[in-house]
């Protein structure tokens, strides 16, 4: 997939849907997402749009028209939905992307724009999977020396001060872009990557880098497993950040598992 940098960060988005087509509005940042949009950027009667966060400097860029930043809250989003003739949304954000999906469930439902999340299963637990499971990235912080003392580290730019007063780990961070600034860790060293990261990869430099131990979220999907699987190869301990789960009421009624079910209910929106 090209980056979005070599294209328009914008594309244009006609004030209207060409006549007879549903506008779909993708919220992505995650490969279904982009898989949803390439599925229907030649179907005949939608006409998809992806919203990234603009998180990343240069995101791979999707098919169809792209536009790039938050909306400004739910108030925004809501407004966006208007002014777009939005007819259709797909909540394709990360498991781990809790406040969009948040603002797109009330959003949504104060325009009456029917939504859909997907959201990819969790990986299966292997018996050889040595995972011990928390809940914040403050009980990860607190796990990491009970288990090792050269960690890999894989959980966001964002997410890494609770890890800063560990002064006996070094540790291994994975990021998609050059951090501008030193990192909140005492002792580190910073690896770049984009996924999907293969297996093999992940166990060769997990062991170059004699790491102990991994720490990772929850993510499912086959991008990022392949640290897992080599975590179980190679015989290391996982600290798995669970996914949070929004209460029902702030979550999108109806939800599916796979881009092909996404697809399934575009069409079913379409009868
Ligand atoms: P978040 O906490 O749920 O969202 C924070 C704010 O970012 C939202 O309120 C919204 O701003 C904006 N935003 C998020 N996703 C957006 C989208 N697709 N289009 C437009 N605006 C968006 O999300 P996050 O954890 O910061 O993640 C940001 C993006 O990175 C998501 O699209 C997600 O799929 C992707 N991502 C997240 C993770 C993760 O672990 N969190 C991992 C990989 C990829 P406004 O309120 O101004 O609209």
């Amino acid at each position: 997939m090209p980056l979005l940098s070599e294209r328009d960060h914008q594309s244009r988005v006609r004030s209207r849907p060409a006549a007879g087509r549903r506008r779909l509005l993708i919220l992505g940042g995650t490969g279904e997402a982009a898989a949803l949009a390439d599925a229907l950027s030649a179907h005949d009667n939608i006409e998809p749009i992806t919203s990234l966060a603009g998180r990343t400097a240069a995101p791979a860029a999707p098919a169809g028209a792209v536009r790039v930043g938050g909306f400004g809250g739910v108030s925004g989003l809501l407004g966006y939905l208007r002014t777009e003739s939005i007819d259709l949304v797909i909540d394709a954000t990360h498991p781990f992307a809790q406040q969009i999906t948040r603002n797109a469930t009330i959003a949504c439902w104060s325009a009456e724009v029917p939504l859909l999340r997907l959201e990819r299963p969790l990986w299966p637990r292997h018996p050889d999977d040595i995972w011990h499971e928390v809940s914040t990235l403050v009980d990860a912080a607190a796990a990491v020396p009970k288990f090792g003392t050269r960690a890999f580290l894989t959980v966001g730019a964002g997410e890494l001060q609770p890890f800063a007063g560990l002064p006996q780990v070094w540790f291994l961070v994975r990021l998609i872009d050059a951090p501008p600034n030193r990192l909140p860790l005492a002792d580190y060293e910073v690896v770049l990557g984009r996924g999907p990261f293969s297996a093999a990869k992940e166990l060769r430099l997990l062991d170059e880098q004699r790491i102990d131990v991994v720490v990772a979220k929850h993510s499912g999907g086959e991008a990022t497993y392949g640290k897992i699987a080599a975590a179980r190869a190679l015989g290391l301990p996982v600290i798995l950040l669970h996914r949070p789960i929004l209460p029902p009421a702030e979550r999108p009624e109806t939800e599916v598992g796979t881009v092909d079910e996404a697809l399934a209910w575009v069409e079913a929106q379409l009868t």
